[in-house]
């Protein structure tokens, strides 16, 4: 025997005591996809690395240090565990012509993989749910797609999430806001970190988003990309912002707002709360027009975002609001002869009229069976021993309130079961 094994760093085993939240907070994404329409999509969690490399962009925080990439040794491919769902989407959606009758509304959930730091809201392997808008240029689909986190956050009964905006133009004003962006940056070179070093020359805008105070600080006056908007990214800003004030969704514009991906143009915005420290971003997105030309489709607009469930469920629990888990309605206890196959029939009549139902196992005198019938959570034992099996009876004895158990016949099991269940909750 060796030492026991443990889970990899930064990916997380989540306990039945956890994941009845995670299978509430599941239901309602669902729920609200249905709603406003979103279709859902599910691709692999392995695609070719270049996929990555093309879609997010080579200077990025992912591409550069983040993914889990390896040679497939079988076949010599280079394979990365997806680090994000868009990419793998807009692949999807290109390899199976989703647009080609008009535009389509897609979701994803699911585990996506980046080696960072592990802490709090930080994980390596991390969820998220997404919603794209695949072949509309907006911006009323950015509009919608943004109204639906809110409806979303309202669902979950999750307040204080603010909305910042922004535009980031096309990549002509992106270029020209560049040369001065570059000049600006190249006269604060000696504030600047590695990183910013580095990107100042490869992916200067990058440098704006660096969450280094001194680099912040010392970029404070830079040239601001929204004074390079022309007339028709200002004009889909100003449509956007128009939808969300009429849907009153309240929102800041935050000029420096660029995002960590490339694919990003025209609208970026992020959901923020302050209740999660330095990891407050639980939602983030915007429009990403060129991708699928760049990754060798036809030009088709498109636009969405990605949420992190960790993050969201952490604020879900600390505003209290995960419903609690659903006990059982009915636990059986059986012993003696014809009790046990007896039990199990009982069990398969309330499942197949929908209660939720344990069947005791493993032995035991009644009264330890009890016990356990009692720690269930059920709200209702159903005893069978050798004197009901004979009279086609069984015993029914509420768990939660008070009240003398009371004989049900076996075959009025179902309605006479439905009605202690009504009583038990009175
Ligand atoms: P951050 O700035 O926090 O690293 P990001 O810009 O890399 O975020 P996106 O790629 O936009 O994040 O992903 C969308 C959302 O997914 C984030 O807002 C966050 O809620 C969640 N997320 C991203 N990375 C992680 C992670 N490593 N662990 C948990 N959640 C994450
Ligand atoms: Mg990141």
């Amino acid at each position: 025997m060796g030492s026991p094994l443990q889970a990899i760093r930064g990916m997380n085993d989540v306990l039945p005591d956890e994941a009845h939240g995670w299978l509430a907070f599941e239901e309602i994404i669902r729920n609200t996809m249905y709603r406003h329409g979103y279709r859902n999509i599910r691709t692999p969690l392995l695609e070719h690395t270049g996929l990555f490399r093309r879609a997010i962009g080579e200077v990025t925080d992912i591409v550069e240090k983040e993914m889990y990439t390896f040679t497939d040794e079988l076949n010599g491919e280079q394979l990365t565990l997806r680090p994000e769902a868009t990419a793998s989407t807009v692949r999807a959606a290109i390899e199976h012509s989703l647009t080609y009758n008009g535009p389509v509304r897609l979701w994803y959930a699911g585990p996506m993989y980046r080696h960072e730091r592990p802490q709090k809201g930080r994980y390596r392997q991390f969820h998220q749910f997404g919603a794209e808008g695949l072949g509309f240029a907006g911006p009323d689909v950015d509009a919608e797609l943004i109204v639906m986190c809110a409806a979303l956050w309202k669902e979950l009964g999750l307040d204080g999430i603010r909305l910042e905006l922004n535009s980031i133009g096309s990549s002509e004003e992106r270029a020209s806001h560049r040369v001065e962006l570059v000049e600006f940056l190249e006269t604060r070179v000696d504030a600047l970190d590695a990183d910013a070093k580095r990107r100042m020359h490869t992916n200067p805008l990058r440098v704006l988003d660096s969450k280094n105070p001194v680099v912040k600080e010392a970029t404070r006056n830079a040239p601001v990309l929204m004074n390079f908007l022309g007339e028709q990214s200002l004009a889909h800003f100003d449509g956007l912002k128009k939808l969300l004030a009429a849907a009153g969704v309240p929102f800041s514009v935050n000029p420096r707002l660029v995002r960590g991906l490339d694919y990003y143009n025209l609208t970026v915005f992020e959901w923020i709360t302050d209740q999660l420290g330095a990891q407050g971003t639980v939602c983030a997105g915007g429009r990403y027009d060129g991708l699928f030309e760049q990754i060798g489709g036809k030009p088709t607009p498109a636009v969405g975002w990605a949420a992190g469930i960790e993050r969201l469920l952490a604020l879900w629990q600390a505003a209290g609001r995960v419903p609690a888990p659903k006990a059982p309605d009915a636990y059986v206890v059986h012993q003696g002869e014809g009790a046990a196959e007896c039990a199990l029939l009982v069990a398969q009549v309330l499942r197949a009229a929908g209660h939720s139902v344990i069947q005791h196992a493993g032995g035991g005198s009644f009264k330890s069976q009890m016990k356990k019938a009692d720690g269930s959570g059920a709200r209702i034992a159903l005893i069978v021993g050798e004197d009901e099996v004979r009279a086609g009876e069984l015993t029914l004895k509420f768990l939660r309130r008070d009240a003398s158990q009371q004989k049900i016949r076996r075959d009025a099991l179902v309605a006479a079961f439905g009605n202690a269940l009504l009583e038990s909750t009175q």
